[in-house]
């Protein structure tokens, strides 16, 4: 039993079915949706390139793979030694195997106001319809929020023509993520296109038709969309009594603390080989290769996830690729020119290099990952040799 239709769910009923398993399989979801590619609502869903037909996750839906697919529906309540879940509406789901792959929510804004009807978050399609529809009456956008999902909202909302605002509370937006230079380069990119960007602010108020920022400055705004952030889902792992670090924590095999029951994507804190640390990351394909060795490994395949984690994000024509996790570094190595969008930028901690980001340099992208791969087998190699020897002189 599958609990979440998103990105790690997917991944994972699909390798329990194609590696042969022929029993049941149910996966739940509280969206209504069957599973979609969530990275689209930022991108060419919300700016009007792609239709509803361009979402679905892959071609072959879950139920043609004899998935039973449950929608609409949330999980309440997860019993761990009964191995029984609870569901909404009373009904009962026992399980053999269970996956927790529940994603994030957005943090909730709390400035007077928040609760008004044109305030949106943007996590699932339901949300994005919700905006797309206000999109197409509003003129004035104000987007809250310097990460990832609102700079990217705000530029697709531009695309279409509006007047956007964009309120950040922070000064360099994404930079604790990609440096300074980049942050420079997606700002500059959204300014170039005709976005106001408002750093280092926040919302003071909002009414039906106006944002008020903490500097006094008031925007006129008929569509306010926030993006400041996600929450992973943990209330199920929680009341279960699994083992939590600021998301669920798993073992290099994407096992909780309890047995039978495994956890995939954004809940999940796992020991990155890479980096020699815990890490949970909100990347979609970090959690699409983890649902599917979560998958393989509940039934019995005993896999390690290793991948080097990786993400994209678009603004406008800006596209950047990121390999890697660097949590924090102290050098940055760039070789090209940030300005042409032809650039590799290399964090380092002490020495060592701990992620890639690149503009316009894909095949170095994808061969910084598979350096990384390179290393990590090289340093396993060592290790055992080094074992080995430890072990031949105590016999000796
Ligand atoms: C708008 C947007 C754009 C993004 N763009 C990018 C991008 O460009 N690049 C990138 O790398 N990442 C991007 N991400 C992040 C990426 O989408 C996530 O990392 C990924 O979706 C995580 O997959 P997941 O399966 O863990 O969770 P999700 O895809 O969020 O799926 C969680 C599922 O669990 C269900 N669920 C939760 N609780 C319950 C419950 N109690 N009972 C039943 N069902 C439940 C939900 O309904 C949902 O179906 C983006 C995210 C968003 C929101």
């Amino acid at each position: 039993v599958i609990v979440g239709g998103g990105a790690a769910g997917y991944a994972a009923a699909h390798a329990i079915r194609t590696s042969g398993w022929a029993g049941d399989i149910s996966v739940f979801s509280a969206d209504r949706d069957a599973p979609y590619d969530r990275t689209l609502l930022t991108k060419d869903y919300l700016d009007g390139h792609f239709g509803d037909d361009r979402l679905p996750i892959a071609h072959r839906g879950l139920e043609e793979l004899g998935v039973s697919l449950q929608l609409g529906i949330n999980v309440d309540a997860l019993d761990a030694h009964d191995h029984v879940l609870r569901l909404t509406g009373g009904g009962i789901q026992r399980f053999s195997k269970l996956l927790l792959a529940t994603g994030a929510d957005p943090h909730k804004p709390d400035f007077p106001g928040a609760d008004l009807p044109h305030v949106k978050c943007l996590r699932s399609l339901e949300d994005c319809r919700q905006i797309i529809s206000a999109v197409k009456r509003a003129s004035r956008v104000v987007v809250l929020g310097g990460s990832f999902i609102s700079l990217e909202a705000a530029a697709s909302i531009r695309s279409r023509g509006l007047t956007v605002d964009v309120i950040s509370p922070e000064p360099h937006p994404l930079s604790k993520i990609v440096g300074r230079a980049l942050s420079e380069l997606v700002v500059q990119t959204h300014r170039d296109k005709g976005v106001q960007l408002h750093l280092g602010h926040k919302i003071a108020k909002v009414t039906t038709n106006m944002v008020t920022l903490d500097d006094g400055n008031v925007l006129e705004c008929d569509l306010l969309v926030v993006g400041i952030g996600v929450e992973p889902r943990v209330e199920l792992a929680k009341e279960a009594g699994l083992a939590l670090d600021r998301g669920v924590v798993v073992d290099s095999q994407l096992r909780t603390s309890l047995p039978d029951i495994y956890a995939a994507g954004d809940i999940a804190r796992w020991p990155d080989p890479h980096t020699n640390e815990a890490i949970r990351v909100e990347h979609w394909v970090v959690a699409e290769r983890q649902g599917a060795i979560a998958g393989a490994n509940m039934l019995g395949a005993a896999t390690t996830f290793e991948m080097v984690p990786f993400f994209w994000t678009k603004h406008f024509d800006l596209a950047i690729r990121y390999v890697g996790h660097a949590q924090e570094w102290d050098e940055e190595r760039c070789e090209g020119s940030v300005a042409e969008r032809d650039v590799i930028i290399r964090y380092l901690k002490a020495g060592r290099e701990l992620a890639v980001a690149t503009v316009g340099r894909d095949l170095q992208s994808i061969q910084a990952e598979q350096e990384m791969m390179r290393r990590l087998a090289e340093r396993r190699r060592a290790c055992s040799a080094k074992l080995a020897a430890n072990q031949h002189s105590s016999f000796r």
